[in-house]
């Protein structure tokens, strides 16, 4: 049996190899051979969100009133902020725990060398484990040519650039809206989330920031300090884990799963000290039966995580109807009639995550009844957001990679391998880093972020 891998107060993962290229021989024999060197990921514990937001001092490259303003934001956590121009080298070797480049002002294709280069500067002093975030304006079709190819060049440059950080380091991006502010709450919160040990994970992704809406938190341990929390699939794997970490932020949380895995799901509610709902989400008037339940217990209602999801696997030509018909039925139906009794019920400012998957983004082969169902729950996140939006509501959407669950445990030894290697950071994901990402989605923090789709992955090198 494959030795585990545990960092003080980080979650378990099995994953053999992981442990072999991280000691002595193994290590020097997988440098040699030139083989994929995995690092153990720096992450936060379920229970606890007790690690220095980065692993170094954090550099902001750009001298503009906008990096200014993400300094102060930086300086307000009490963070070892440091200044750059671009343009210029940066001539202190520190280890950096975080580069933040500030392109909200490129006006042309020119103005991105400067920055640009002034990050390369220090990408080989990065601390391990350490973040790029590329803070950046939405391109628009009715931006000015040469203002939308700089801000599109963005995409790809930080794409790009994931994929060549090392050592567990990651590169993502803020895309800002015109018109919405960089002092802005989910500017603050999403740069906060990928600056932090929760998006371990979260690797070449784009969040992007549509308003000003949204709150910072009085505690960003507790950002979903008073909320009540709904998340269906509640018993085990990644449901479990996201019941711990919306506990873990605060708020009260209502456990759904089938009467089947009751026992499972009374015991991740006792922990959690949540309440335990034995439901079929496909049965009819379920929405009406979560609904009355969190009133019930905690007078509300203003998060459902739509988790629960089951797998058919079959090549199409050898598929039963019965095997599309679950799929869809569980993962896409089920939310589609719950969301509809919810919104009937007219809550204000309810904030939906679901769980899509990157074979919804991608395709994968034996799968064409659980990608369809990924797929349409992309599709509906985008239909529900700015249905949502006229009660203060959001809906977004988490598509994980491979994460290592019971469920991807049962894959036969050399396709997991082959699995784990193929992204960016070359390992699996865990439950907890689907789970600090759906939180993160979830709470007021990320009040201006609506209709998006935000892969967990480790940047997969599958599809876009
Ligand atoms: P899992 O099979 O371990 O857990 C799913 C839970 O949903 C179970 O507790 C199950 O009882 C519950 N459930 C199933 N049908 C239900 C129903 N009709 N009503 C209520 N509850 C029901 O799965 P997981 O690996 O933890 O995945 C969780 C979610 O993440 C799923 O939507 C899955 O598609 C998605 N996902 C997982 C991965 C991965 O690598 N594990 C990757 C991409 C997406």
């Amino acid at each position: 049996m494959a030795a585990s891998t545990r960092e003080k107060g980080a979650p378990q993962i099995a994953d053999g190899y992981l442990d072999l290229v991280n000691g002595g021989a193994g290590k020097s024999l997988a440098k040699k051979l030139g083989l994929p060197q995995p690092v153990r990921l720096r992450r936060t514990d379920p229970a606890s969100v007790d690690v220095p937001l980065t692993p170094g001092p954090v550099l902001v490259v750009g001298d503009g009133d906008d990096a200014d303003t993400l300094a102060r934001t930086l300086l307000g956590w009490d963070v070892d902020v440091r200044r750059a121009s671009a343009g210029e080298p940066v001539p202190d070797a520190e280890r950096w725990g975080a580069v933040v480049v500030v392109l909200t002002e490129l006006a042309t294709p020119a103005d991105a060398a400067g920055p640009v280069l002034t990050t390369a500067s220090v990408l080989r002093s990065l601390a391990r484990c350490a973040r790029v975030v590329t803070v950046s304006r939405r391109a628009d079709a009715t931006d000015e040519p040469a203002l939308a190819a700089a801000r599109q060049g963005v995409d790809g440059f930080l794409r790009s650039l994931a994929k060549e950080l090392r050592a567990g380091a990651t590169g993502n991006g803020i895309v800002v809206a015109d018109g919405v502010p960089l002092a802005a709450p989910s500017v603050a919160g999403a740069l906060r989330f990928l600056l932090s040990a929760r998006s371990a994970f979260v690797d070449g992704q784009l969040v992007q920031v549509d308003s000003a809406a949204g709150a910072v938190p009085a505690d960003w341990t507790r950002s979903l300090e008073g909320k009540v929390a709904v998340v269906t699939g509640a018993a085990r794997g990644i449901g479990a884990s996201i019941a711990h970490v919306l506990a873990r932020d605060g708020a009260r949380v209502l456990g759904v799963d089938v009467p089947a895995a009751g026992e499972s799901l009374a015991a991740v509610m006792n922990e959690v000290r949540g309440t335990a709902l034995q439901l079929d989400i496909t049965s009819d008037g379920a929405g009406a039966a979560i609904l009355e339940r969190a009133r019930r217990a905690y007078g509300g209602l203003d998060v459902v995580v739509h988790n629960a999801g089951v797998l058919r696997d079959k090549l199409l030509a050898n598929m039963k109807p019965e095997q599309w018909d679950a799929v869809v039925a569980v993962n896409l139906t089920a939310q589609l009639a719950i969301n509809a009794d919810l919104m009937a019920a007219g809550l204000p400012g309810l904030s939906i995550v679901s769980l899509a998957s990157t074979s919804g983004i991608a395709g994968n082969r034996g799968q064409t009844n659980y990608a369809f169902s990924k797929a349409g729950v992309i599709g509906a996140t985008r239909s529900f957001a700015p249905l949502l939006a006229t009660s203060g509501g959001r809906a977004n959407a988490v598509a994980p990679g491979f994460i290592e669950t019971d469920m991807t445990a049962s894959i036969p030894f050399v396709p997991r391998q082959m699995a784990r290697r193929a992204s960016s950071l070359a390992q699996g994901g865990l439950p907890v880093d689907v789970a600090e990402t759906v939180a993160f989605l979830a709470s007021p923090q990320a009040g201006g972020i609506t209709g998006q789709v935000l892969r967990v992955c480790g940047q997969n090198l599958v599809g876009q």
